[in-house]
């Protein structure tokens, strides 16, 4: 059973040096007396959070750090292989929380959705129809209450959940613009998402006045999904009743002390609501959320870009790139395709 072994806690900037690949001995059959599911993994999301996971932390947090010496887990798709679980059986597909091996054995199946649905590529439940496109909906939909005609901007547009909310809210008639690091992610915006307006914010000096030339009516939604400097400059730009879901804010995760945000006095001549957010807390409205985006995804209203790396010894280099931005799209991880 080949695993990804975090070697020690991250310190600093990540690289993939801090993890390593391990081979166990993993038998093929539930030991006797095991509760759970035995899995087969085949994709794995590479996922921004798990950095915060690598880290030793020193104040409470909804995760822990993980055990240096043993596998990471995050979130992929798996087939099971044996079951103990009585909502499980041989053969069902999966997704939901798993290590990052070839197989794994689950105690907690609570956190295993199963795939009903597999006329859309299984993959899809690493982003898409997983963790990813709950948080873009939960964030967008259930949050931020938004109206056709409004003005919305998202910040690492081109990515697992950015990707989402802009073409959720192009569909209910929004006005779109979305800021990415490279050309290329900004073709992706205007030219595959349908984005109004897209731009590359490490080629703008001066965020504010992108934000001003791009939004010039200013913003009533900002999906955060980078802080610092992005953050100061939306809050100079917020509309008045404006909404900020607070999702991410991936530029501050290495940084050893986060900057300090400026303008929060806006919020208030503003009346701006700004909410931080889990998606695990919502996990009930998965059914919902199926219902809403299968349809539009088999009616091509919804696409989906996947930078897909083969083989668990890309897992440590894919995930790392997350953090200088090197995927476009969903960082997916193949273990096995079938
Ligand atoms: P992405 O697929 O968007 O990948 C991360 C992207 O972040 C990179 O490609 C890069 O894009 C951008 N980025 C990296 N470093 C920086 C930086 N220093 N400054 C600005 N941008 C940077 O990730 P996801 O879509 O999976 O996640 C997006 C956000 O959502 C993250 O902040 C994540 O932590 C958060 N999240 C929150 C959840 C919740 O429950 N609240 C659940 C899931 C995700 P670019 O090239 O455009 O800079």
């Amino acid at each position: 059973n080949k695993q990804v072994i975090l070697k020690e806690y991250v310190s600093g900037f990540p690289d993939e040096s801090y993890m390593s690949l391990n081979t166990t001995i993993l038998p093929l059959k539930l030991p006797e007396g095991s509760s759970g599911v035995l899995l087969k993994n085949l994709y794995l999301s590479c996922d921004p959070y798990m950095i915060n996971r690598m880290r030793k932390l020193n104040t409470p947090s909804y995760v822990e750090s993980f055990e240096p010496g043993t596998p990471i887990n995050g979130y992929g798709v798996a087939k099971i292989l044996d079951s103990r679980s009585p909502n499980f059986k041989e053969g069902d597909l999966v997704w939901g929380r798993t290590g990052w091996e070839e197989y794994s054995i689950i105690k907690a199946t609570e956190s295993l959705f199963k795939i009903h649905d597999t006329d859309v590529p299984l993959s899809y439940y690493t982003g898409l129809l997983g963790m990813p496109g709950m948080t873009a909906y939960v964030g967008f939909h259930e949050l931020c209450s938004p109206k056709q005609g409004e003005h919305v901007f998202i910040s690492a547009a081109s990515g697992a959940v950015g990707q989402l909310v802009g073409q959720f809210a192009k569909l209910l008639g929004c006005h779109v613009v979305g800021s990415a690091g490279s050309k290329e992610k900004v073709d992706l915006l205007k030219n595959k998402f349908g984005f109004d307006e897209a731009f590359n914010y490490k080629e703008e000096p001066d965020l504010d006045a992108a934000l001003k030339r791009y939004l010039p009516e200013g913003i009533d939604i900002y999906f955060e999904n980078v802080g610092g400097k992005m953050l100061d400059a939306v809050l100079l730009n917020m509309r008045v009743h404006g909404r900020i879901a607070v999702c991410g804010m991936i530029s501050q995760y290495n940084l050893e002390k986060p900057e300090g945000v400026h303008n929060l006095m806006h919020l208030i001549s503003k009346r701006v609501r700004m909410q931080g957010f889990i998606v695990s807390d919502h996990y009930h409205l998965y059914t919902k959320f199926l219902e809403l985006i299968l349809p539009h995804i088999k009616q091509g209203n919804i696409v989906y870009v996947e930078d897909v790396v083969e083989g668990l010894e890309s897992a440590p280099a894919a995930l790392v790139g997350l953090y200088s931005g090197r995927n476009v799209g969903k960082q997916v991880v193949v273990v096995s395709r079938e």
